[in-house]
């Protein structure tokens, strides 16, 4: 039988080769200090992690959710746990709609600047042009229903301009290292919403104080979608033929989102072409289009993309170390695989991706029996409005009362500093304690901000504590759904550390007597005036954390 106390010396010489925990029920605190500092040494020490994820770069590719390429990547990392030699590992099928395959894009300059392309990439699930056609430029600056009248009969062959171009600060002022951005620059889900004003909202921010998290039960936010949903009607009816929104990103970066509607199928999803244009050609043809008449400002486009009627199954992979003790009780570590497709994923999501396979591959290897069940989970879907880890939760329904906790790592190649807790006060004190062994690797705070945007989400939605990590945003801000997400970028130093944070603290809580309390304040949205005074609140509350307090822990407010 196992001693039930074990000493640190002990620990170091037999850890890795024998069943820890098998039959004990509390474990002391310098055990649990030793097997911390196992579980990083075997993380720094023999990482695979970069292996993994310039497979998933460069070898499979972008992974689009319903593309044969997420499900090569599904397959391939399927293998990958079973070779870590995790437990029922399996893929998790759901449906969606209606797929969606990039074609080409192209825009040139007709008059003034003939010939000069224009940089555009088509958002996701966005139809294209029927060919090619000459449109004219046309600022629409419709905020509400009754400003659309003025834009009848007006729009035949236009191509429309939502929104002023974003100003962009200068990359040198923008990109310190060690900073915390509040959130991905761009017209990805992080920034202006994707074209047309459609996006999945800014999930975290704060309303009137209450606790972050999801923004779709919000009146406001739903309000917002009804109007983008009738501006796109109104467009198509008037004859329009595309709607341009700034990719708000430096130096010629494109950004792509967007999704399918609902629970529409293809047929249904014919709206209105809709394309992101690099910053620099957007601010452009901004200036052009606001010369008074008669000057006019015509362009050239031909976009061609494709809707795969469906529905279309699609995948998450899944798979666990069972618990020695409570093997119905769960501890999520979790990462989204699909990616956007105009570059390889290698940041969003190819880095959380891989740092999840590395904590399944430390623990598993490791002979070290946690007491819960640790699930490994790589969602799909999770770019179109994290479909994947909803159809988790949802497939899961019976288990999600013995869910302790889902982590999810979603925010690039950035170091892993902390956790937000989703407002969730009574788990600060235990995680302030279970984690005390990741300051000497940079881990630095704990607190109660919350984010949205990712995963974890789908399980708050569910009353599950889930938790996305804070990270180093580094250049994510940059590489966040953009052609530069690519393997270049990541850090292997700071993606070992991801590793460490996530299989000390998946451990620690898989280990704890009880499953994590649920308290949580209910959360409340602000009125509209309290809407507005709290959006001030927020900018405010950016421009201190980024130029003032640098140092201070800001949760990306949305991230994946
Ligand atoms: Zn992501």
């Amino acid at each position: 039988m196992l001693p039930r106390v074990w000493t640190a010396a002990a620990l170091a010489v037999t850890l890795f080769s024998i069943p820890l925990l098998a039959d004990s029920t509390t474990i002391s605190e310098a055990d649990a200090k030793a097997l911390d500092q196992k579980i990083m040494t075997e993380a720094k020490t023999k990482s695979e992690i970069i292996a993994n994820l310039s497979h998933l770069s460069d070898m499979i590719g972008p992974r689009l959710t319903g593309s044969e390429n997420l499900k090569r990547a599904n397959d391939w990392t399927a293998e990958r746990m079973k070779a870590y030699g995790l437990e029922n590992v399996h893929l998790e099928p759901y449906e969606i709609p209606v797929g969606w395959e990039r074609g080409t894009a192209a825009a040139k300059f007709i008059d003034p600047s003939p010939g000069r392309p224009i940089l555009i990439a088509s958002a996701g699930w966005a139809p294209g042009t029927k060919g090619k056609v000459e449109a004219e430029v046309v600022i629409f600056k419709a905020t509400k229903r009754e400003d659309l009248a003025q834009y009848k009969g007006k729009l035949k062959n236009a191509v429309i301009l939502r929104g002023e171009p974003r100003k962009i600060e200068p990359v040198t002022t923008v990109y310190q290292p060690g900073q915390l951005g509040p959130r991905p620059m761009g017209g990805g889900p992080g920034g202006g919403g994707a074209p047309g004003g459609e996006g999945r909202g800014r999930g975290g921010n704060r309303p009137a104080g209450g606790p972050p998290g999801d923004f779709s039960s919000n009146p406001a936010f739903q309000q917002m979608q009804q109007f983008a949903q009738e501006v796109r009607d109104f467009l198509r009816a008037e004859g329009a033929v595309a709607i341009f929104t700034d990719s708000a990103k430096p130096h010629g970066l494109l950004v792509t989102t967007g999704s399918w509607r609902g629970r529409e199928r293809a047929s249904e999803q014919e709206s209105i072409p809709q394309l992101f244009v690099a910053h620099e050609h957007y601010a452009q043809l901004w200036r052009l289009a606001s010369r008074p008449a008669p000057a006019t400002t015509k362009i050239e486009i031909e976009v061609n993309n494709k809707m795969i009627p469906g529905p279309i199954t699609v995948y998450n992979t899944v798979g666990e170390i069972k618990g020695s003790e409570k093997p119905d009780e769960f501890v999520v570590v979790g990462a989204h695989l699909d990616s956007w497709d105009l570059a390889q994923g290698t940041t969003d999501n190819g880095t959380g991706s891989s740092i999840v396979l590395e904590v399944a591959r430390i623990l598993a290897k490791s002979d070290i029996k946690p007491k819960r069940t640790i699930r490994f989970v790589l969602f799909s879907g999770e770019e179109q409005g994290l479909h994947g880890s909803r159809a988790y939760c949802e497939r899961h329904k019976a288990e999600l009362p013995k869910i302790s906790m889902a982590l999810v790592h979603d925010t690039g190649t950035g170091k892993v500093v902390g956790f937000g807790l989703q407002g969730r006060e009574v788990l600060k004190p235990i995680f302030e304690k279970e984690t005390a062994s990741l300051k000497e690797i940079g881990f630095k705070e704990i607190t109660t901000r919350g984010m949205g945007g990712t995963d974890h989400a789908s399980f708050e939605r569910a009353g599950v504590p889930g938790f996305a990590c804070v990270q180093d945003m580094g250049e994510y801000r940059f590489t966040h759904h953009t052609q530069s997400d690519t393997l270049d970028k990541a850090n292997e130093e700071n993606l070992i550390q991801g590793a460490q944070v996530m299989a000390v603290t998946a451990m620690r809580i898989a280990n704890l007597d009880q499953l994590l309390p649920r308290d949580k304040p209910k959360r409340e949205f602000p009125k509209k005036d309290d809407a507005k005074e709290q959006k001030k609140d927020d900018k405010k509350d950016d421009k201190k954390d980024d130029k003032k307090d640098p140092e201070r822990i800001v949760a990306p407010k949305r991230i994946g």
